[in-house]
C-alpha cells in the first residue's frame, strides 16, 4: 500500500482533512502529521474529537513567533519526518505557513506534492496567504483546485496541467455534518470568561480574525458600530490572535448587541451559519459556508477571494466602515436555488482518485 503523508495545521485543515482522510484511508496507508500551528483545545482538540480524526503520528508542537520563524522550524522538521517515512506522495489542504513549509520541505526531497484548494489569488503578495497558497501551487505535481475561477488562474500561471477542478471539501463537510446536527450544539457557546451563552431567537454570525482587520483598534471599533446598528445581536467567537483587542474594545465601547464568545468547534460553528439571519466575515471557510447555507454574507476584506460566491450580491466586500457594511447588511438578497458551484458534497472521493491516478 502507498504511503501518504498529510500535513495540516490550522482549524481549516482539520475540516477539511476530516472529509479527505475518511476516504484516502480505504485506498492509502496515510501518516498524520500536524505542525502545532493552532493548538489551543477550542482551534485544534476539538475538531479531531468532534469530526472523528485520527490522531496525529506526528505534533510537531511549532507555533507562533515570525512568519520566517514558525516557517522556518517547521521546514527544518518536516524535512526530518519525510526523511524517516519517505512517503509516496504528500498532501497538503489551503495555504497557511505548514502547507507552505512542508511544501518546500517535500520537493527538495524529490516526494510528489498533491495540493487541495490550490489556486485561488486575491491579486497582491500583501497577503500572507497569497504567498503561501502562490508558492504552493508551484511546487506541487498535482493542483486540485475547488473552483472553476481557481483553475483559471492556476491556467493563467502556466499550471493548468498539473490541475482538475474537483469541488470543495468544505463544501464536503458541511453537507454531512449539517445532517447530523441537532441544536444542542448551539448550547456549547461560553462567553470570553467561560460562563454559558445563550443564543438568541434572532441573530447575525460574525468570525473577524484576518491581521488586515485586527492590527488596529480603528477596524475593529467600526465593524463593531456596524454590528451595534443592527436589528438582532451578533455573535462573535473570537480567534485568539484578537482575543485581547476584541474584549478591551467591547468593554470601553459597551455595547449591547454584541456577544463575544470563545471559538467554537465545526458543528456549532455551521449550525451558527444555518440558523443566523446574516454573517459578517474575513474568513475564506465562513463566507463559503454562508453561501453553502444561502445566507445573505458580507466579507469585510479588500479582495475577492471566491468569486463564485459573490454572484447576485450573495456575497458583498465591504471596508472595515461602519456605513459600508451596514448598507450592504441591509441589501435584500435573493439565492437561485440551482446556483451550486462548489461540486456535489463529494469532492473527497474525486481527490483519492487524482491521487491514484498519478501512478497509473
Ligand atoms: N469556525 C469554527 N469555529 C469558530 C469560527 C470558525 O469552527 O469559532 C470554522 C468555520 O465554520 C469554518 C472554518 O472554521 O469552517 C474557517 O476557519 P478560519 O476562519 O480560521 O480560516 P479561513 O477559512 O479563513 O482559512
Amino acid at each position: 500500500m502507498r504511503k501518504i503523508c498529510s500535513v495540516v495545521g490550522a482549524r481549516p485543515q482539520f475540516i477539511k482533512l476530516a472529509v479527505v482522510s475518511r476516504v484516502l484511508r480505504k485506498r492509502f496507508q496515510e501518516v498524520l502529521i500536524h505542525t502545532g500551528q493552532h493548538f489551543d483545545a477550542n482551534m485544534s482538540d476539538v475538531f479531531f474529537e468532534e469530526m472523528d480524526i485520527p490522531r496525529p503520528d506526528y505534533n510537531l508542537g511549532i507555533s507562533g513567533g515570525s512568519h520566517g520563524q514558525m516557517t522556518g522550524q517547521m521546514l527544518i522538521e518536516l524535512e526530518k519526518v519525510f526523511v524517516q517515512e519517505k512517503p509516496d506522495m504528500v498532501l497538503l489542504f489551503g495555504d497557511t505557513n505548514s502547507t507552505m513549509a512542508a511544501a518546500l520541505a517535500a520537493v527538495k526531497l524529490h516526494i510528489p506534492i498533491c495540493h487541495v484548494e490550490a489556486g485561488n489569488r486575491f491579486g497582491t503578495l500583501d497577503s500572507p496567504e497569497e504567498v503561501n497558497r502562490t508558492v504552493t501551487d508551484h511546487l506541487s505535481s498535482i493542483n486540485l483546485p475547488c473552483t472553476q475561477s481557481s483553475l483559471e488562474f492556476l491556467k493563467r500561471e502556466g499550471l493548468g496541467h498539473t490541475a482538475t477542478v474537483v469541488g470543495d471539501p468544505m463544501y464536503d463537510a458541511f453537507c454531512y455534518y449539517t445532517q447530523r446536527l441537532d441544536g444542542s450544539e448551539l448550547q456549547e457557546l461560553v462567553d470570553p470568561d467561560g460562563k454559558p451563552l445563550a443564543v438568541p431567537d434572532a441573530f447575525y454570525y460574525m468570525t473577524c480574525h484576518r491581521q488586515e482587520n485586527t492590527d488596529t483598534d480603528e477596524k475593529l471599533q467600526h465593524i463593531f458600530d456596524a454590528l451595534e446598528a443592527l436589528d438582532a445581536p451578533t455573535i462573535y467567537p473570537v480567534h485568539p490572535r484578537n482575543r485581547e483587542r476584541a474584549r478591551r474594545l467591547a468593554v470601553q465601547g459597551g455595547y449591547k448587541k454584541l456577544l463575544l464568545a470563545q471559538p467554537v468547534g465545526y458543528k456549532t460553528s455551521i449550525s451558527l451559519v444555518n440558523h443566523a439571519k446574516k454573517i459578517v466575515t474575513d474568513s475564506g471557510g465562513v463566507q463559503r459556508e454562508a453561501f453553502f447555507a444561502k445566507k445573505p454574507c458580507v466579507t469585510v476584506l479588500d479582495f475577492v477571494v471566491w468569486p463564485e460566491t459573490m454572484a447576485n450580491g450573495y456575497n458583498q466586500l465591504a471596508k472595515p466602515d461602519k456605513e459600508d457594511i451596514l448598507e450592504k447588511l441591509h441589501r435584500e438578497i435573493t439565492f437561485d436555488p440551482a446556483y451550486q458551484p462548489f461540486g456535489d458534497g463529494h469532492s473527497a472521493e474525486k481527490i483519492v482518485e487524482k491521487i491514484e491516478e498519478y501512478w497509473r
